[in-house]
């Protein structure tokens, strides 16, 4: 495929569009082009969705393991089939580097396989009580979801919010962001082709605010799972407060990397760079506040801005392409912002630093050294691909400047110590910490923060248990 696809709702198994709704026009990232309008539902497209969402969760929680297996399984498998068509409109959408797309379908891939075996695993527990007593604790799927999901990963953020409530037995009904709905639906589409039923999973778009107000106010919907920024999360964990719902929020981050002196600082290099500049630091768990030990400072910063400049920033669609555009127009302007507030309270900029191009949203692979504290960037998660590497004296400053943020969502260390290593995952606040290594994730591994950064997790065991509730039954 190399059109991009007509763009719809999908209430009960029914693909809508038209009918005079507003729409929103998605524009490809790296041209500033149009390419789609998309529907936005009006208050009775949602009510159908609440009402068809209560019926698919009546016949969902009801479903057996193998039912639930069977249909991740046909959907992990057609994901597989339609890979380089997926991963186009998600490049096409969002901007990343084809490459990059194919992998989110592989997480996706990865997290509906595993999610099919973990269905027969969730098991109860019975009590130990006098003879002709019984009590046992089960676990029941918490009921309709409403799932709203960011940009910034357009295919694995929607995998996310529909396979672990599927394998709980949950309905959904899922808004994922109005700029990427086209990846969004074709994870979708692949589980009602594998026989979900039409009734289990929706796909809404619409004004973010009044979708969210009007489905979390709802009492037919019991869960809300949402990522994106903290600021937003607040607001909604606020709304969801007052129906009491079950929240999964994966929020901000502000990822520290603490580089010690004993490394080998160009293989740290490697990794780190590409880590900064996947997604164009569009990332939650991007690595962004290098904190560096003073003996290797000055070959890490210098290390880090060749490579920075070296960088292939281009369409996301062409051969070679290391880094493509940001996202949507925000984010550049972002970038501007904080960058340039940095050097006037003083940083020193070594790499990047300006926008890329006539057309698109494109920044550069950017480098700040010696931040102040007092620059908005080093208490603002910048979202965007600039590294900022500051020195530090000992293990204990950098151990502080670490935990000195509210958010604690990926953390990241190097060091061939092994005692320091032991210590820095006793002492880091951090929902997930890589040592010697940027792979923080994976199906089977919970993911998700601390602090600001958000509550509950999503993938693992955990993420499966988080759509779920207990109930205790005592039988005389
Ligand atoms: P934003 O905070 O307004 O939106 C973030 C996401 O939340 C978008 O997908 C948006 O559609 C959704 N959203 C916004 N308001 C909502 C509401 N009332 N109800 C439901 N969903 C709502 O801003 P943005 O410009 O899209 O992104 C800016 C910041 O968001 C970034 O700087 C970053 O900090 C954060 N962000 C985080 C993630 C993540 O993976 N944690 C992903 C995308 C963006």
């Amino acid at each position: 495929m190399s059109q991009y696809p007509s763009l719809h709702m999908i209430i009960d198994g029914e693909k809508i569009s038209g009918g005079g709704r507003r729409s929103f026009e998605v524009v490809n990232p790296a041209t500033g082009e149009t390419i789609g309008a998309l529907p936005l539902a009006e208050p009775a497209d949602l009510d159908r969705a609440l009402e068809v969402a209560a019926e698919g969760f009546r016949i969902w929680r009801k479903s057996t393991p193998q039912q639930r297996a069977k249909v991740l399984n046909g959907a992990a498998q057609l994901m597989l089939e339609r890979q380089e068509d997926l991963a186009r409109v998600a490049t096409m959408e969002q901007g990343k580097p084809l490459a990059e797309s194919r992998i989110e379908v592989l997480m996706n891939v990865n997290l509906f396989q595993f999610y099919a075996g973990e269905v027969f695993r969730i098991y109860g527990r019975e009590l130990v009580r006098p003879t002709g007593m019984r009590s046992t604790v089960r676990h029941e799927p918490v009921g309709v979801v409403a799932a709203f999901s960011p940009w910034n990963f357009p295919l694995g953020n929607p995998g996310r919010k529909l396979g672990a409530p599927i394998a709980a037995g949950c309905s959904v009904i899922m808004k994922s962001a109005e700029e990427t709905p086209a990846s969004a639906l074709g994870v979708l589409q692949c589980l009602l082709d594998a026989g979900l039923p039409k009734q289990v999973a929706q796909a809404v778009f619409g004004v973010p605010d009044e979708v969210s107000t009007h489905l979390l106010s709802s009492p037919v919907v019991r869960k809300l799972s949402f990522t994106g920024s903290t600021v937003i999360g607040k607001h909604l964990a606020k709304l969801a407060a007052d129906n009491m719902l079950r929240t999964t929020m994966e929020l901000g981050g502000h990822g520290p990397v603490l580089v010690f002196d004993d490394v080998d600082v160009d293989r740290v290099l490697d990794t780190a760079v590409a880590g900064k500049y996947r997604n164009s630091g569009q990332v939650c768990v991007s690595p962004t506040r290098f904190i560096v030990q003073e003996g290797v400072f000055e070959k890490f910063r210098d290390g880090f801005a060749e490579r920075a400049k070296a960088w292939k920033v281009g369409n996301g669609l062409e051969d070679g392409t290391q880094m493509g555009p940001m996202a949507n127009p925000r984010r550049p302007d972002a970038m501007e912002r904080l960058i340039g507030n940095a050097r006037e309270k003083g940083a020193k900029l070594d790499a990047g630093g300006e926008r890329v191009g006539n057309q698109g949203f494109y920044y550069a692979p950017s480098v700040l050294s010696q931040v102040p504290m007092d620059a908005e960037i080093m208490h603002e998660e910048p979202f965007g691909p600039v590294a900022l590497i500051n020195p530090y004296a000992s293990e204990e400053a950098m151990i502080a400047e670490a935990n000195r943020l509210p958010y604690g969502l990926a953390a990241y260390a190097w060091t061939d110590d092994v005692k320091r290593q032991r210590r820095l995952a006793d002492e880091i606040e951090s929902g997930m910490i890589g040592i010697n290594s940027h792979m923080i994730g994976g199906a089977d591994s919970p993911f998700g923060g601390v602090k600001w950064s958000g509550h509950g997790a999503e993938d693992g065991p955990e993420g499966l248990l988080a759509c779920m509730v207990t109930k205790a039954v005592h039988e005389g």
